[in-house]
């Protein structure tokens, strides 16, 4: 308990001096980060393969290359963002300024989960920072290679005091989320997000939760699937099917079911080749529990393609599943690994139904050629987020902010959301001391009924 006031003490004394709120120096702690990535990239890498078997281009630029991009668009745009917003004024306010000014929370709390471990610490770091906070990180003791080297690179890079990384699992969170906070993100399963949010609510904090849930993937009959089919394989095989935002089943016509399967089992070949578990593309499962837990999906249902598996390393081979129950267990927990469970429905009206009777997933995908059948499946729907003819992509899209609805998180985050996730929006009214005369229809006696209070 003592470490942990001393680190949260650290940094709130570190906040109250005022260093971190001049933009040069934001910019200045985000210029370090970009050199950390920069420098240690090697060591990046490696821990990445070590805790989840992500190698290559892939890891390059799921972790590294986006954590980049989020730096440089901290770095070009925090001018405009952090600059007082001026506001509309009305006959009262007319001589006076009245403007947003965006100011620090304070001390900020961002806690990360495994499946993307040096993304998923490192975009809220980038926002918090850039946002003038504090900051305390904790990474995820899942992936425990790239949780320490975050610990042990962020102190060599970062102002020590402002920014300070705590590792461990539950116990040492649960003790860190007794501090006070300003703002806590975390990202993660919905359970231990409720954790989080009575934790908070005891000092009254405000959360970004970062959560998961089963994200649909409806395929209307007309549309072209050997491009869908390689969309949906890619973004949903990707990371051994470990991605928040990955498709988490599909959802078609009975007619069409065959030729999804068809053109998946295709596009795994041309992806991973012959032997997917000597490919260097394909991904391992995080450990022995969720390897286990995955695999339990399968019991009882009908395996169209794969279903090896080899515990020592982890393996779970693409696999899909047809026909599928809708009360089957895959469909009901978040499956968060490489099984693609197809349930048929007969129309679009039955797959926004069968969504809508759902939790409001993170993301939600429709493919089809029919613009207006696009639009109807976004209005009829709810999700964090949707793309439509692809999937993930809108995770990527520089203005769009990325968050959960309902189950599926709440508040959202990157870019300028981040930036204003972990700001405080100050309404701030510049009078001057004359023109007296005017205020005289606001004070008694007599003229109140000309305020609108
Ligand atoms: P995890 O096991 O890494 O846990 C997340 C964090 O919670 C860790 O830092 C861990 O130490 C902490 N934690 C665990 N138990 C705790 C407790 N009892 N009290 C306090 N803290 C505790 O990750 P996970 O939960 O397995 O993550 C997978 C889930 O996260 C999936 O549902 C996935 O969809 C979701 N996810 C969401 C996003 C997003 O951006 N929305 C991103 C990645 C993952």
């Amino acid at each position: 308990m003592e470490k942990m006031q001393q680190v949260v003490g650290r940094a709130r004394a570190a906040f109250r001096s005022g260093r971190s709120r001049p933009l040069e120096f934001r910019i200045q702690q985000l210029k370090a980060l970009e050199r950390m990535v920069q420098e240690k990239e090697k060591e990046i890498l490696a821990a990445l393969k070590a805790d989840l078997n992500k190698v290559g281009p892939s890891a390059y630029s799921h972790e590294l290359l986006a954590v980049l991009r989020e730096l440089v668009r901290a770095m070009e745009n925090l001018p405009s963002w952090a600059a007082p917003h001026p506001v509309k004024k009305d006959l009262l306010s007319m001589r006076d300024e009245a403007y947003i000014h965006y100011e620090p929370l304070g001390v900020v709390l961002v806690i990360g989960a495994w499946n993307y471990p040096f993304l998923l610490v490192m975009q809220p770091l980038i926002g918090a920072i850039a946002a003038g906070n504090a900051v305390v990180v904790k990474p995820s003791e899942v992936s425990e290679k790239t949780a320490q080297l975050v610990a042990d690179l962020l102190p060599q890079y970062l102002d020590k005091d402002l920014y300070a990384v705590v590792t461990g699992g539950a116990p040492e969170t649960t003790e860190l989320l007794t501090q006070r906070f300003d703002h806590i993100l975390y990202t993660g399963n919905s359970n231990v997000g409720r954790i989080v949010m009575a934790a908070a609510a005891k000092h009254l904090t405000p959360v970004t939760l970062e959560l998961g849930g089963k994200s649909p993937c409806y395929i209307d009959r007309d549309c072209d699937l050997a491009v869908a089919c390689r969309r949906i394989t890619w973004g949903k095989y990707m990371n051994c099917g470990q991605t928040c935002i990955a498709p988490d089943y599909i959802l078609c016509h009975p007619s069409i079911q065959d030729k999804v399967v068809e053109n998946i089992k295709e596009t795994l070949k041309e992806f991973y080749g012959e032997d997917v578990k000597s490919s260097p593309d394909y991904g391992r499962i995080i450990n022995q529990r969720h390897f286990k837990r995955v695999l339990g999906l399968l019991e009882g249902q009908k395996i169209a393609h794969g279903g090896e598996s080899d515990e020592a390393s982890c393996f779970i081979a693409p696999t899909i599943l047809t026909d599928v129950s809708p009360e089957s267990k895959v469909m009901e927990e978040e499956i968060f690994g490489p099984v693609l469970p197809i349930v048929t429905v007969k129309s679009v009206e039955e797959a926004i139904e069968f969504i809508n009777l759902r939790e409001k997933p993170l993301a939600l995908y429709v493919f089809s050629k029919k613009k207006q059948l696009i639009r109807r499946v976004i209005a009829e729907t709810s999700s964090g987020g949707m793309t439509a003819n692809d999937v993930l992509m809108h995770a990527v899209v520089p203005g769009l902010p990325f968050g959960g609805v309902g189950q599926s998180g709440m508040g959202a985050y990157l870019g300028q959301y981040s930036f204003e996730t972990f700001s405080h929006r100050r309404s701030c009214l510049i009078k001057d001391l004359s023109w007296e005369v005017v205020n005289k229809v606001r004070y008694p006696p007599g003229s109140m009924e000309m305020m609108h209070l």
